[in-house]
């Protein structure tokens, strides 16, 4: 088999292991196996970059960033949907339809209504060649580089289906994943995302295509803009767009008529709590498409399709007590203590309160009778009062003043929504909560040490801060409670192969406010060490790509508490990675300082992805647009003409590949 031949074998085969594992839910080979193959494709990619494809199923895991989204206008308009509230809205519908159509017998399909944000794929020749959000409606933003990422989205269709079309479907994150992603926002210090519709579509228009890959979307279609016409129903177009490998749910059904629509309505109502994902109504379209032709649009909507919108499901409780919790940054956290009450299938005791300014504004009172709502989020929110039912002495929410477990007075800066208790070093649920923090996977990652543990620990009085840790002795920690002497010294071995982990992480671990794991790595790579991290200026540290005034105030912050630096000096002596190690440093240089670099093209000696990252390596930077900033272009094989006339018009140096490695050696 020749080499071109391989490439595609692997090609598909990865395609349709994507399909298996996205779209079908039911994977049949391992991730390990499935690495092995996209790195043998990868690899062959690099090495033969004339069989270069952008819909390779490698160019899912993103890397290319957009500065600016380009506006387009749509082939066809995106219209929205005329909504309908109740049984009787949409027996007025029907009698619009027979009138308008002159028939009596029409048959419907019924879809739940994704909420998520609109996409617009397209299609040429069975390839993905563009994804654009819905707008306005007439012109809206390319976010084709973000999209790609989605594994659910063939890249490649048989064109047995439709060879050019376009195909309509949500942006959705599912709750599971749109959860995990809040405990971890949670465990930074940042404010959760309030909902899996928002964050679904800020996602599409994040800058960094590898920030999206990351996130666990998902896309769902439910329209084909066909100009072959190749079916007669919207049920078939949408069946045949599953067999072709397009995500349809399968709650997809067709309605003989009225009654059937209803019956959909009524079993989904109750049911759309069991969904992966969240959907606010159910969408009733005329099924045949000859009739949706005659049919057409108003300014705003097809006449041959409308959203039945679900009632949120509401209950109302009495407000028993207002609790704050700390978390390991301090945040206060508002909850509601609710009597417990019956709600889309569970019990509900608690609620979310989010911050002061919510129970201002909801005006919420203990001995309010309350409305209680559950949306994806794993605690369900009060969504207001039921004024009628106010006690008669009741009294406005005095947000608490000091903190709930070490009674210190707390503290709101300018523009935080949350109260914070400042008693960093002394409040327990503080002390514990960053050590617990630092021992975690993704930081310390110490086997042998649990949450639970940790506690133990620190009631004991054994630790105080995690630099305690590396002083502990498996004679100290054998008598805690339910601790055999093989655990003792499993926890011990843990905390000291520790040390080996390398700077990123520890800087991750030290728990400073809002630098997560990308963060962390961005400041390691820069600044290298902790003492020059430790000495660098509030310029310095917004001079770092990405590193902003929040995050930069919140570094400088940290090391000028001198516990902050005992701490990390303690660190230094343990011997914990306090800079980058001597290989990785070898790595890396100045030379490209202040250079901002634009690759175009198809390389030979080295993939894109190592370009890039030697061109941060050596201290510069890359942009995907050309502009008067870009100091080189750096052009490989079959560098896109528009790019190269731009340059040229600016006046910009290109140089090759070649020229490029003799820059940084
Ligand atoms: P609205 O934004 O309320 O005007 O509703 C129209 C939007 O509903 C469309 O732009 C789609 O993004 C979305 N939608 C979600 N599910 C469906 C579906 N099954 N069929 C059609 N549109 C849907
Ligand atoms: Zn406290």
């Amino acid at each position: 088999m020749n080499i071109q031949q391989r490439i595609q074998e692997l090609r598909d085969e990865l395609n349709q292991h994507n399909y298996n594992y996205y779209v079908l839910d039911k994977p049949t080979i391992s991730d390990y196996e499935f690495d092995v193959k996209i790195r043998e494709l990868q690899e062959l990619e690099d090495k033969y970059p004339e069989f270069y494809d952008p819909n390779s199923p490698t160019q899912r895991v993103g890397g290319e960033i957009t500065k600016n989204f380009e506006t387009v206008t749509h082939k066809s308009r995106m219209y929205s949907l005329d909504n309908s509230y109740s049984k009787e809205d949409l027996i007025d519908w029907e009698k619009r339809l027979h009138r308008l159509l002159g028939v009596a017998d029409i048959e419907y399909t019924c879809e739940l209504k994704y909420d998520g944000a609109s996409i617009n794929l397209t299609y040429e020749n069975g390839q993905l060649v563009s994804a654009v959000t819905r707008g306005d409606g007439i012109q809206g933003d390319d976010v084709t580089t973000n999209i790609k990422t989605i594994r659910s989205i063939p890249l490649v269709v048989n064109t047995n289906f439709a060879s050019d079309f376009q195909m309509r479907g949500e942006i959705i994150l599912p709750l599971e994943g749109f959860n995990k992603m809040n405990e971890e926002r949670i465990d930074i210090g940042e404010e959760p995302y309030r909902n899996p519709r928002n964050t679904a579509s800020g996602s599409l228009k994040l800058q960094d295509s590898a920030e999206v890959a990351k996130r666990p979307l998902d896309c769902l279609l439910y329209h084909l803009v066909d100009e072959g016409q190749h079916y007669a129903t919207h049920f078939e177009s949408l069946d045949n767009a599953r067999k072709a490998g397009f995500k349809v749910p399968d709650t997809l059904k067709v309605c003989k008529n009225l009654e059937e629509v209803l019956e959909f309505l009524n079993y989904w109502d109750v049911h759309r709590h069991d969904l992966p994902y969240e959907t606010d109504g159910v969408v009733v379209k005329v099924n045949s498409i000859q009739y949706q032709e005659e049919l057409g649009y108003t300014a705003k909507a097809p006449r041959w399709a409308i959203a039945y919108k679900f009632k949120a499901e509401q209950v109302s409780t009495v407000l028993n007590e207002i609790s704050y919790q700390v978390g390991r940054t301090g945040a206060i956290t508002p909850v509601a203590n609710l009597e417990p009450v019956l709600l889309a299938g569970t019990i509900v005791k608690r609620a979310s309160l989010h911050n002061a300014d919510q129970i201002e504004k909801l005006d919420v009172r203990v001995g309010d009778t309350v409305y209680v709502e559950k949306g994806g989020e794993i605690i369900p929110k009060i969504m207001g009062v039921d004024l009628t039912k106010r006690p008669a002495d009741s009294q406005p929410t005095q947000y608490a003043t000091h903190c709930p477990v070490c009674h210190t007075e707390l503290v709101r800066t300018e523009g935080d929504a949350k109260h914070y208790c400042p008693n960093e070093f002394g409040c327990a649920p503080q002390i514990t909560g960053k050590i617990q923090h630092f021992i975690s996977r993704k930081a310390m990652d110490i086997d042998g040490l649990g949450s639970e543990t940790v506690e133990l620990l620190h009631k004991e009085g054994l630790i105080r801060n995690y630099a305690d840790l590396y002083d502990l002795t498996v004679d100290q920690v054998i008598p805690l409670e339910r601790m055999a002497e093989k655990s003792a010294q499993n926890m011990i071995d843990g905390i000291e192969k520790s040390k080996e982990i390398p700077f990123e992480k520890v800087l991750f671990a030290l728990g400073i406010r809002f630098v997560g794991e990308t963060v962390a790595k961005k400041l390691a790579k820069h600044f290298k060490s902790i003492d020059n991290l430790m000495n660098a200026s509030f310029e310095e540290l917004i001079a770092v790509d990405e590193i902003g005034d929040k995050i930069a105030e919140s570094v400088i912050q940290f090391f000028d508490d001198k516990a902050n630096v005992e701490l990390v000096n303690r660190l230094k002596n343990y011997g914990v990675q306090l800079e980058i190690s001597a290989e990785e440093q070898a790595n890396q240089t100045d030379k490209l300082s202040g250079k901002v670099f634009v690759v175009s093209g198809v390389f030979h000696q080295m993939s894109r992805n190592e370009l890039k990252k030697a061109i941060e390596d050596n201290g510069g930077k890359v942009s995907s647009s050309i502009s008067k900033k870009t100091s080189f272009i750096v052009a490989g094989d079959n560098m896109g003409p528009s790019k190269l006339a731009k340059a040229q018009d600016l006046g910009i140096e290109i140089i090759s590949e070649d020229d490029f490695i003799n820059m940084i050696q």
